[in-house]
């Protein structure tokens, strides 16, 4: 059960409570003040530490990271944010700053990226590949409804009989037979394209889930997480009937998009008779296209997004989710992280202005 130390926020510690944290089972450490911040951290050890950036949130993030820089530290700031608060992120060292109010699922899906915790539908799945019922030892990529591609240490012959057993983390596995269509040697390896033959209705419903979408219905909204590649084998018609009432995307494993695949999206975008619909966790290819192409985001918001960030002092690269509402409120100047490799400076890798154009269009003010 990880703990997690937080402010005393009502608002905070209502969203503590709500449906997608039970799932993690977090033990919460409540502070009075600063003082008693600092002293529950040093007792307790928490894993992670989510506090109100007026009551000296700084201070205490920079004090929690210098005793123990594998903690995670977010900080929840108002409204408004300063050119010198938005510097104070990387001095403090702290990984996240939100601003507040947000919705609970904004901050849960924060502190499940922090905790390393997957985010619903977005659990794990192996892929396990037998040829004449022997297990071979092979990295498995492109999984779609139609196929896989596969590198295998050993070589195969087209037209070979495939066993493609799929185990989605924590459910029963299932067993696709299969054939191989293609196949190339590439570095003492090869390389091979998998064909799925006739597949019965719950491998097909498990493959759509896995490699396209997933529908969860949650209280009175609908949260879908789209998967994979958007181009033009995307068909995005077996989705609507399931776009009623408040749609979540959830765009994190959207890995790419091509011109097809954008149009697709739009005219889906289009049809679906959603009364309100949100983005979260939009990935880096997502947002590149939003920033493109206006109708990406259609007449939804975007919530929350990956950006690129890289260290200048040891070519670290890595992804980090920020929050539309903190981007707006620093006027699109992106925060300044701590390095986790080198310590030294975490920079966007992009230029503000490209890279956030799609909030541009959305902003109320
Ligand atoms: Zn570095």
């Amino acid at each position: 059960m990880p703990k997690v130390l937080v402010s005393n926020n009502s608002e905070l510690l209502r969203h503590f409570t709500a449906p997608p944290f039970q799932r993690l089972g977090l033990e919460l450490l409540v502070a009075q003040d600063a003082n008693e911040a600092t002293s529950l951290f040093e007792r307790e050890e928490p894993p992670l530490v989510v506090l109100d950036a007026e009551t000296e949130g700084f201070a205490i993030a920079k004090k929690c990271k210098a005793k123990n820089p594998t903690a995670r530290v977010i900080l929840v700031a108002g409204k408004r944010l300063s050119g010198d608060q938005m510097r104070e992120v990387a001095a403090s060292g702290c990984d996240e700053l939100l601003i507040a109010p947000m919705t609970a699922d904004e901050l849960h899906d924060v502190i499940a990226i922090q905790l390393g915790e997957p985010r619903p539908g977005t659990e794990a799945f192996a892929v396990n590949i037998q040829i004449g019922g022997r297990k071979v030892d092979a990295t498995v990529s492109n999984l779609s409804v139609d196929g896989v591609r596969i590198v295998l240490m050993e070589p195969v012959a087209e037209g070979q009989a495939v066993d493609v057993t799929i185990t989605p983390e924590g459910q029963p596995a299932v067993v696709i037979k299969a054939s191989c269509v293609w196949a190339q040697p590439r570095d003492g390896k090869t390389v091979a394209g998998i064909a799925f033959g006739a597949l019965d209705d719950k491998a097909r419903a498990q493959l759509a889930k896995l490699t396209q979408w997933q529908v969860v219905k949650d209280g009175e909204r609908t949260r879908v997480v789209l998967r994979g590649d958007f181009t033009e084998a995307t068909r995005f018609d077996e989705l609507l009937p399931a776009m009623v009432g408040r749609v979540v995307f959830d765009m994190a494993q959207v890995t790419y998009m091509n011109s097809l695949g954008v149009r697709a999206w739009c005219e889906f975008l289009r049809q679906a008779r959603i009364q309100g619909y949100e983005f979260h966790a939009c990935s880096v290819p997502f947002v590149l296209q939003a920033s493109m192409v206006k109708d990406v985001i259609g007449r939804g918001t975007v919530t929350s997004f990956f950006a690129p960030f890289h260290c200048l002092s040891c070519d670290h690269q890595e992804e980090r989710l920020l929050q539309s509402a903190a981007i707006l409120a620093s006027n699109l100047e992106p925060p300044v992280f701590k390095c986790p490799n080198c310590g030294g400076a975490l920079e966007f890798d992009d230029l503000p202005e490209r890279y956030f154009a799609f909030l541009q269009a959305d902003d109320p003010e």
